[in-house]
């Protein structure tokens, strides 16, 4: 099969639908999707293309899950776009570009950000781009040119244990470390301590997860993914115009086109058996199979509402699904400008609760269009992992309080207005949970799960690992159908250094 338009690292693999396992059905069947987030609408295309008749049924107003997006209007009276908050879109999301492909084939919408900046508290400043692209050179090029990695620490790192980070496989990786914790894993690799912060914690937050909270077979996969393990670099897109303009409306007009119906503010309280169709969403009508699309607490209340689903052991696990803890996006209009050399993303490491602040009128044309307006500045920080049962006040107090000894002449600047978003709906990958996460498959043929929650057996997080998740739970009930499924593309499977892994098994004395 030709390469995606996407798919430039010649060790991509090509993940091929199983085959069909029933001969074709005679009649169209009819499916509905729980969620219309990345997961969603991606069960909903892979099952449309192939003639399935699907409902998107969405709890929330807009499409888009956690990309979600709402006009909003601010004290001096503009309209702006809101959301859940600066998202990156990295080039090794083959799965997902393919999705909004469908939509807008030369990918539009998107704009690379030109440089990914990180800096620590006590100083150093790191930098992914102009690295290498290919491994090992740009791990080589960022040990070698990052201040985070002095000569004199380099010499204490636990070489068996760094070694684990290369020999990546999925999915026995997760036999080898997820029972470890991130935090543990760090401690045994004994990188510098600047190291850490920057490279790593970054990455183990970016799951929205305390590094003792995470598995370390995650940070791994992640380090895999997004570095180590692919070629198409540490660079990322981001829409140039709000969620709902530049991604979901195309999509679901281009859905709309394969007869697609996303049914808005449409809540999915349970789903029981149907009398003429295998299932009944009562209100919203009767389906020959049902894709799960929530996330994890809709799916928790989803599932504790329907006795009837799956089995005992299956309803445990869904019972079991553990959420993140509490993040906060915090956006600011400003009545002045930040400085002119401020990046459109900064990432930051060290703080308490700061993780990074990104300056909207660098990329976004409508932030832009306000801040050429009125002469001000749209400013967004993150705090991920803060404490159950936070005291939102007091978080934004102090996200401010960090953002302004970042950047300090945000201490002079007035706020024209502001909106918070306090939110707990990440899915948490705690250390040894993934030996009971199930896939896509549930006991039911017909039933399937979709998110960025689910194992697929992939090294994929995130958006990447919902819109694989929609495909791969679309391929599940197209094969019962007898249609032909889709195919996905995938960073390799195993860490790309046949030494290092060759070292990294001698080490574990394998
Ligand atoms: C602040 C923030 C920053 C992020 N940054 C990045 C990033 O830079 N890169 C990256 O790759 N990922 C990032 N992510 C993660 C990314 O947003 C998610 O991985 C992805 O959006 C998950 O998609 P999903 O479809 O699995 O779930 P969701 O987007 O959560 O979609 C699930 C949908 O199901 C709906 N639903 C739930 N219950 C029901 C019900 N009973 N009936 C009907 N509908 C229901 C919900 O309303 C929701 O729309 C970030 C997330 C956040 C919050």
């Amino acid at each position: 099969m030709s390469r995606p338009a996407d798919v430039h690292d010649p060790s991509a693999e090509e993940v091929p639908p199983a085959p069909p396992v029933a001969p074709r059905t005679a009649r169209a069947p009819e499916a509905a999707v729980v969620g219309g987030g990345i997961a969603g609408l991606a069960a909903a295309c892979g099952l449309a293309e192939r003639g399935v008749r699907v409902t998107v049924f969405e709890r929330e107003e807009s499409p888009g899950g956690r990309l979600r997006g709402w006009d909003t209007t601010l004290a001096d009276g503009s309209r702006a776009a809101m959301d859940r908050g600066f998202h990156a879109f990295f080039r090794q999301y083959y799965n997902l570009r393919g999705l909004l492909r469908r939509a807008d084939p030369a990918l539009d919408a998107l704009v690379p950000l030109a440089d990914y900046p990180l800096v620590h508290r006590d100083g150093p400043r790191d930098r992914f781009s102009g690295l290498p692209a290919t491994p090992p050179w740009n791990a080589l090029a960022l040990a070698a040119t990052s201040p985070s990695f002095p000569l004199r620490d380099l010499a204490r790192v636990n070489v068996p244990a760094a070694l684990q980070l290369l020999d990546v496989d999925v999915p026995g990786v997760y036999e080898r470390l997820d029972h470890v914790s991130a935090r543990d894993l760090l401690a045994a690799v004994r990188f510098p301590p600047t190291a850490r912060h920057l490279a790593f914690e970054v990455f183990t937050r970016s799951f929205f997860a305390p590094v003792d909270r995470l598995s370390a077979a995650e940070l791994a996969v992640m380090f895999h993914l997004y570095f180590l393990g692919s070629s198409e670099g540490l660079v990322f897109d981001v829409p140039r115009a709000p969620f709902p303009e530049a991604l979901w409306q195309p999509l679901v007009r281009y859905l709309a086109g394969l007869d697609v119906k996303v049914r808005t503010g449409a809540p999915v309280e349970r789903v029981e058996p149907g009398s003429g169709r295998r299932f009944s969403l009562p209100g919203h009508g009767e389906f020959d199979a049902v894709v799960l699309a929530a996330d994890v607490p809709g799916l928790r209340t989803l599932v504790a509402a329907s006795p009837g689903l799956g089995d005992a052991a299956w309803r445990a696990w869904a019972a079991r699904l553990e959420s993140a803890p509490p993040f906060l996006v915090s956006r600011y209009w400003l009545d002045r400008p930040v400085r002119p050399h401020r990046p459109a993303f900064l990432g930051t490491a060290g703080y308490p609760t700061l993780d990074n602040v990104s300056v909207l009128e660098r990329y976004r044309d409508r932030e832009r269009e306000w801040a050429d307006r009125t002469g001000g500045s749209v400013v967004e920080l993150h705090a991920y992992a803060l404490p159950e049962g936070c005291d939102p006040d007091r978080e934004r107090d102090r996200l401010w309080a960090q953002a302004v000894s970042v950047y300090p002449e945000l201490a002079a600047a007035a706020v024209v207005d502001a909106r918070h978003e306090l939110r707990t709906d990440c899915p948490l990958f705690a250390p040894g949970s993934h030996r009971d996460r199930p896939g896509t498959a549930t006991p039911d043929p017909f039933l399937v799960v979709a998110g960025d929650h689910v194992r697929t057996d992939l090294p994929v997080a995130l958006m990447e690992r919902a819109a694989a998740s929609g495909l791969l739970a679309a391929n599940a009930l197209l094969s019962r159908w007898g249609l032909p499924g889709h195919t996905l593309w995938t960073v390799p499977r195993r860490g790309r250094l046949a030494p290092a892994r060759a070292l990294a098994r001698l080490s574990r004395g394998g």
